[in-house]
């Protein structure tokens, strides 16, 4: 275990490390102004007994990243492990010594307005982290409600890329649920179908089975989702159904519960006003929940795979 030293983050930036807060771009950048990026939340969980940062499943974000750049014709200089190995340097140099949120994005970095084709702009790319606790502020089991705003459907802006100007229909929902007392909204897709949060994909608990809405259903196909399947299935023996879910299953559910890399596996108790199940954390949600941790953080030899580590090198030259 490393002496304790003091954090400084450092940002990748367009070829060169450098601190954060050196890592600028002007006005007029197109990203700034039209959400002309493809983005990524990443999750560097501390492992205090071993001194590393392990980050969850560093190879399955930058291809979903890639997959969004693909479609905004951004194209940047980097492989996927190329992409890796910035990431795993970016934390190197930083020398947290808790949880970080790490942030990549391939963007339209070129500084010019008032053009709307894609084809006719330059890209950028950063990877920045910054240190990171819980997300949603609780222990337990979260109130959330319905979002009267709808889910951004495939055939306006895809929601399976995770992409910046997207967010603003998350963000709406988000501030809305928070301005009148919730934790979080619960997003219905076009079709009036439980959709997935704000930030989280949903499941839905009824005895033993548990059920997601399918990736045709305007959900980010979430990286915790996928996780959270496999475990449910490899190590509970549970079926998954993914499939369209009715707003009313809501109401009789015994669990329902949020996945995502920054919620983590976040159990919800309340929905509109109404409990769900108890109105706390439910049995299922905290075994998954007793399995995800030790799997983020490196603590899982079987699971080892899904993490990549990143030691401090005691390096602050950029
Ligand atoms: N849905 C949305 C809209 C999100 O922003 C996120 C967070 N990336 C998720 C689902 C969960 O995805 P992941 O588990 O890959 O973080």
């Amino acid at each position: 275990m490393p002496d304790k030293h003091t954090s400084s983050p450092i940002a990748f930036l367009d070829g060169s490390y450098m601190p954060l807060e050196d890592a600028r771009v002007g006005i007029m950048t197109h990203a700034l102004h039209y959400g002309t990026g493809a983005f990524e939340g990443i999750r560097g969980n501390w492992n205090e007994d071993e001194g590393k940062t392990y980050i969850f499943k560093l190879k399955e974000h930058y291809e979903r990243m890639l997959r969004g750049a693909k479609l905004l014709f951004i194209d940047i200089p980097y492989s996927i492990d190329e992409l890796c190995e910035i990431t795993v340097e970016v934390i190197q140099r930083s020398g947290f010594t808790e949880d970080v949120y790490i942030r990549p994005m391939a963007y339209k970095g070129e500084e010019k307005v008032a053009n709307l084709n894609l084809r006719a702009l330059g890209d950028s790319f950063f990877c920045l982290a910054v240190p990171f606790g819980q997300y949603i502020d609780s222990d337990g089991a979260i109130s959330c409600c319905i979002a009267s705003y709808r889910r951004i459907d495939d055939t306006m802006v895809p929601p399976r890329f995770k992409l910046a100007g997207l967010y603003l229909n998350s963000i709406l929902a988000k501030t809305d649920a928070l301005s009148s007392g919730f934790d979080e909204a619960i997003m219905l897709n076009q079709d009036g179908h439980v959709c997935e949060g704000t930030g989280e994909n949903i499941f839905v608990v009824h005895g033993d089975k548990i059920a997601t809405p399918t990736l045709e259903s305007n959900v980010l196909p979430g990286i915790t989702r996928q996780t959270v399947i496999d475990l449910a299935i490899n190590e509970l023996g549970l079926k998954v159904q993914e499939r369209p879910i009715d707003r009313s299953e809501l109401i009789d559910a015994d669990e329902v519960f949020l996945t995502g890399t920054a919620a983590h596996i976040q159990a919800v108790g309340s929905i509109d006003h109404r409990l769900v199940g108890s109105g706390s954390v439910g049995h299922l949600t905290k075994s998954l929940q007793d399995l995800y941790f030790p799997i983020v953080r490196g603590q899982n030899l079987k699971y080892l795979h899904y993490c990549t580590p990143a030691s401090y090198l005691g390096v602050k030259k950029t």
